[in-house]
């Protein structure tokens, strides 16, 4: 009997959270429609998502008229306010401070240069963290913080275990914060950069949203990637997937910031570009990496021959990686993100052929090459609100 009652809570969990998730990620769905999507009957959808307002997570809001003749329904939204997460993308060069809300807009509040003593940067952070909630406690609904990390983390322990570039190393990021901000009831989580890029792009772009397996690359100062494998994240063994920047293009290249030699990175980073451009050119005006690159793009639109050259010997390296990429995963996209997705447009229909000629040819020749629509920023800052509400979701129990 207590058997019984157990699965029948957990049960009722379990659909509570698939409805919320549902109307979080499908704006206007109408309750015919969770009943159709989810397989549940009507009156457990009506009873769930009348508590789900009853709670004040979810609202209706007017009518949706649908295809089918009469089938009209009333269309169901989550409320901005009703959940709020503190939003944080640790950068190479700078960190940002945000806020995040239940229907995954996005308000940023603060940009700091990344501070590169990891020390002194937490402690930075705790002070912005506490300026944060002193300002925003009062009027907003704070349920936790979310982390966007350039490198790879161990989440449950709450760890930096490697961000190469900052020269970070088992840095106790979670401990740190949990012990020195001012409220001691928000959750903490914090997730790679490239994998909460992969998250906005499969919640906000409806070119991948329906796909199964994705490849995202994350080009910045170093290449990450993230991989999305019959309809999930795909972690690793430990946690640590996804890294193919450093795959091995030329064993005598370059040493790369893991210590190895000739990794992809050092090919096709934006740091490595812009480098390639000036130690043949002029210098490139900016202030940083990310500045620089756009200056080099620029000038490929002006007609530059030297920027197209590096442009194009860039599109070539990328596209061996890729294809590398496409012959052992197979997948039916690639997304190029991260600044990546600054890239023209000319340029991405050259790496497409080049990866079709140069991978096998029944892999090459569906795979699909694409530009991340969300920028580098917003990209993780976005991973980050859809990873805290999912953690949101999953924690109140009813
Ligand atoms: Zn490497």
């Amino acid at each position: 009997m207590k058997h019984t009652r157990i699965n029948a809570a957990t049960m009722g969990q379990m659909n509570r959270n698939m409805i919320f998730k549902l109307i979080q990620k499908t704006p206007s769905i109408t309750r015919r429609e969770i009943s159709k999507l989810t397989g549940l009957d009507p009156s457990t959808v009506t009873r769930i998502t009348t508590k789900l307002m009853d709670e004040g997570f979810v609202k209706e809001e007017g009518e949706k008229v649908t295809n089918q003749p009469g089938r009209k329904g009333i269309s169901l939204f989550p409320i901005k306010d009703a959940a709020v997460s503190i939003v944080i993308k640790i950068g190479i060069e700078n960190t940002i401070f945000g806020l995040g809300y239940l229907d995954k807009t996005l308000e940023i509040i603060e940009e700091i240069p990344t501070i590169r003593q990891s020390d002194m940067f937490l402690t930075v952070c705790v002070e912005k963290l506490n300026d944060i909630l002193n300002k925003y406690s009062k009027d907003k609904n704070i349920i936790g913080i979310s982390f966007s990390i350039p490198g790879i983390v161990e989440p449950n322990e709450g760890k930096i275990i490697t961000a190469p570039h900052l020269n970070w190393n088992d840095v106790k990021l979670k401990s740190t914060i949990e012990e020195n901000i001012e409220r001691k009831d928000l959750f903490i989580i914090m997730t790679n950069e490239a994998r909460l890029s992969l998250l906005s792009e499969i919640f906000f772009n409806r070119l991948v949203k329906n796909l199964q397996s994705i490849v995202y690359i994350f080009i910045s100062q170093g290449v990450g990637g993230a991989l999305y494998l019959n309809g999930k994240i795909y972690e690793g063994a430990t946690n640590s997937s996804g890294e193919i920047g450093h795959m091995t293009i030329s064993e005598t290249g370059a040493l790369c910031h893991c210590g190895n030699r000739g990794c992809w990175e050092t090919f096709v980073s934006i740091d490595s570009v812009v480098t390639s451009y000036e130690l043949s050119n002029n210098s490139l005006s900016g202030s940083n990496y990310k500045e620089k690159y756009a200056n080099l793009l620029k000038r490929t639109e002006q007609n530059d021959i030297n920027a197209k050259k590096i442009l194009n010997i860039m599109v070539h390296n990328l596209a061996i990686g890729i294809s590398n990429v496409v012959n052992i995963i197979n997948p039916h996209a690639i997304v190029i993100g991260g600044i990546g997705e600054k890239i023209p447009e000319n340029y991405i229909d050259q790496l497409q052929v080049e990866v079709q000629h140069s991978s096998l040819a029944f892999a090459g020749k569906q795979i699909k090459i694409m530009k991340a629509k969300i920028d580098i920023d917003r990209a993780c800052l976005y991973g980050c609100t859809i990873t805290a509400m999912e953690k949101f979701t999953d924690i109140v129990t009813i």
